[in-house]
């Protein structure tokens, strides 16, 4: 592909925070965490206050580009760790630096078990207006078979909790394709969402990374997973539970209720620049993605020595690629006429030929200019289109 892309100028306005400490590392978790055990939290742990004055620190050496936040997102890992002032610390080092618009979309990603009503006030106090909380399942079965750190109890606790505190924006997890998970017990999962009402769903199938302890235990495919026939009729079962209650399928693997998208996700699959900080977290700006390191010592000396980027631009097939990857998550899909500004007829006209056996299955559409994936079969396909595209596009 001989076409220049002139990367969008656009200044980023959403910043990614990676808090990276659980309780314990759950069996199907692959992400760069440290486990810390049930007994500490906030200040009362070393580890997460050393952390805290290296990510400040890496936030304060970088370049602002004096638009203030709109999104902040803290993931993790379980951010739910942390101390109310250590969440201040970082939140006043983020306005300083950026400053964080008055209605900015401030989430944090909370675990059960690991805050109460106290800790949930004072996050709320500091500015966090969205909870996103990790409940994975609703059968203790199933907890404990995913090496969970919470019960069934605790999730109702925190539920309730977040209520109280009357956090505006409340989005659920759960995952589908766990050992012994059943279609039954799977809808009695999704009927107890429709029951709770939080204002958003995020709705993940299990994927086994080999690094994993279910890496080590199990099969894809294999006893006790479920088969895949059972994981496709539980991405269909929670498409029709979840839109007959009242949500949006807008991508993928989330659901909203009107008016509460995740604004900050939606800066991902725009492939809109953004910040990330702190050990393995990933920003993207001017045409560079650049990952930190995903060990503490070798993140901690990144800082030390400077927080250098030292990264080329994304070649051009590349952005061509994460584009569609990225904006085929969503429902709206993308559209055309931007495919074509930005990457020229020729490679539109090629992405419509190898799509055309997919819109002739009714997986792929064009609506109103926009290439969409169906919802439920294109979306539950996705990967199979994508493979598709790597393999013939690159
Ligand atoms: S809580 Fe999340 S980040 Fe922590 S171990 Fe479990 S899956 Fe991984």
């Amino acid at each position: 592909m001989n076409q220049k892309v002139t990367f969008s100028q656009q200044i980023p306005t959403s910043v990614y925070i990676h808090i990276p400490f659980c309780r314990r590392r759950c069996f199907y978790c692959d992400f760069p965490i440290f486990v810390i055990g049930d007994k500490l939290r906030g200040e009362e742990s070393g580890t997460i206050s050393q952390y805290i004055e290296i990510l400040c620190q890496e936030i304060a050496a970088t370049q602002s580009f004096e638009l203030p936040l709109k999104t902040i997102f803290f993931g993790g890992g379980t951010p739910s760790l942390l101390s109310t002032k250590q969440l201040q610390k970082i939140l006043n080092i983020l306005q300083e630096q950026f400053g964080i618009a008055v209605n900015a979309e401030i989430s944090m990603e909370i675990d059960p078990g690991t805050f109460d009503l106290l800790h949930l006030q004072g996050y709320r106090h500091v500015g966090i207006n969205r909870v996103s909380l990790g409940v994975q399942a609703f059968a203790e079965n199933l907890l404990q078979a995913c090496g969970r750190s919470h019960s069934v109890a605790d999730i109702f606790t925190a539920i309730d909790l977040i209520h109280r505190v009357g956090i505006p924006e409340f989005s659920m997890d759960l995952i589908s394709g766990l050992p012994h998970q059943t279609l039954d017990i799977w809808r009695e999962s999704l009927e107890k969402i429709i029951a709770i009402a939080p204002t958003h769903v995020s709705i993940y199938d299990l994927t086994i990374e080999p690094q994993t302890a279910f890496g080590r235990y199990y099969k894809p495919g294999n006893k006790p997973l479920p088969e895949d026939e059972t994981t496709a009729a539980m991405y269909r079962m929670a498409q029709k539970i979840l839109t007959g209650g009242g949500y949006k399928h807008y991508e993928i693997s989330n659901y909203a209720k009107p008016g509460h998208q995740c604004q900050h996700n939606r800066v991902y699959w725009e492939n809109h620049p953004y910040y990330g900080f702190g050990m393995g977290a990933a920003s993207y700006l001017r045409g560079k993605r650049f990952t930190r390191p995903r060990k503490t010592k070798e993140y901690y000396a990144w800082v030390e020595n400077g927080c250098v980027i030292d990264c080329p631009e994304t070649p051009v097939e590349e952005v061509l690629l994460e584009t569609l990857m990225l904006g085929l998550r969503l429902a709206e899909g993308i559209s055309l006429e931007t495919l074509t500004q930005k990457f020229g007829q020729n490679q539109v006209d090629k992405i419509n030929e190898i799509l055309q056996p997919y819109i002739e299955k009714h997986w792929v559409e064009v609506v109103k200019g926009r290439l969409q994936l169906t919802d439920p079969e294109g979306f539950l396909f996705s990967n199979v289109i994508l493979a598709k595209l790597f393999e013939k596009l690159i």
